[in-house]
């Protein structure tokens, strides 16, 4: 409940039930204001409910002895990736949530160094964060959750102030540690052609649920979207159109990908 207790309290989110596993991605799309960041806000307790409740990995978030807990359970990208960045060098900036957990330099160490090796910045490790590029910021920003050894890593919008390489960087990051990994991924992304990654898409409208399921299946729901102000990705729609023009594609194309793989048995693919 955001303004609680006041007479414009609003219910921010109203029965959102999201479970994640671990390995698998989802997306969490919706309009401005849906409530995606306050759902991310509510998994890594940087919010807490003020009613309902709230639990991540059977930890109810309001236990306040356990926030630790869940911060450490749950890692969080934002936006900015500016915004993010704590120390001079980049070994120390991915060291600071560990250093924060209390943990021997020794084991902080060999963190430090997997972490950096799993987004592929080891050797960045000396440079001085605010010369990267805004997707290895990105990276940067990761291998430092990354190091708290979370179960479940959640992006809001982290690749929406990113040039298109930036994107592909950050994107291609947290899928690889999502599929080798076994990190539980939460993409919130205004991009659809990210959402159409996903395993699954969740989308949001009004704090609630208002569709879900494979992006294949709510990416065809053409009506619901169009009334949430929803486009499907770019690729869906030439999909759709060349369809609709005769050529005998199945549904549910989402990716160039899978478009061209779709053309090539009909002689029409470059
Ligand atoms: P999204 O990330 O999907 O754009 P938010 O979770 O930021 O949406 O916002 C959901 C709703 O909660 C919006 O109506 C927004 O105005 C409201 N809201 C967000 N943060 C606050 C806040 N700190 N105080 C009051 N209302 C807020
Ligand atoms: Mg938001």
């Amino acid at each position: 409940m955001y303004r609680a207790g006041t007479p414009d309290a609003v219910p921010a989110l109203r029965g959102v039930d999201l479970d994640v596993s671990p390995g698998e991605c989802v997306a969490l799309i919706g309009g401005n204001g849906s409530g995606k960041s306050t759902l991310a806000k509510h998994l890594n307790a940087l919010l807490t409910p003020t009613s309902g409740a709230v639990r991540v990995d059977g930890i109810d978030t309001r236990d306040a002895d356990r926030v630790w807990d869940v911060r450490q359970r749950v890692g969080m990208i934002f936006e900015n990736p500016d915004d993010q960045l704590v120390a001079a060098i980049v070994e120390e900036d991915v060291a600071f949530g560990c250093e924060n957990l209390g943990l021997p330099p020794a084991e902080i160490r060999a963190r430090v160094d997997a972490a950096l090796r799993l987004v592929g910045l080891e050797h960045l490790r000396r440079r001085p964060p605010h010369l990267l590029s805004g997707g290895q910021k990105q990276r940067v920003a990761i291998a430092g959750v990354l190091a708290m050894r979370p179960r479940c890593l959640v992006l809001d919008e982290a690749t929406a102030m990113l040039d298109p390489r930036g994107q592909a960087e950050v994107m291609e990051t947290a899928l690889r540690l999502c599929r080798h990994e076994g990190l539980a991924l939460v993409l919130i992304t205004h991009a659809m052609e990210e959402a159409a990654l996903a395993d699954r898409v969740v989308v949001l409208a009004d704090g609630r649920v208002a569709l879900a399921g494979p992006p294949a299946e709510v990416f065809s729901r053409a009506e619901p979207l169009a009334r949430l102000r929803i486009e499907p990705p770019p690729i869906a729609r030439l999909a759709r159109l060349l369809a609709a023009s005769g050529l005998p594609l199945p549904p549910g194309i989402l990716t160039v990908e899978q478009l061209v793989e779709a053309l090539s048995p009909l002689g029409a693919a470059p």
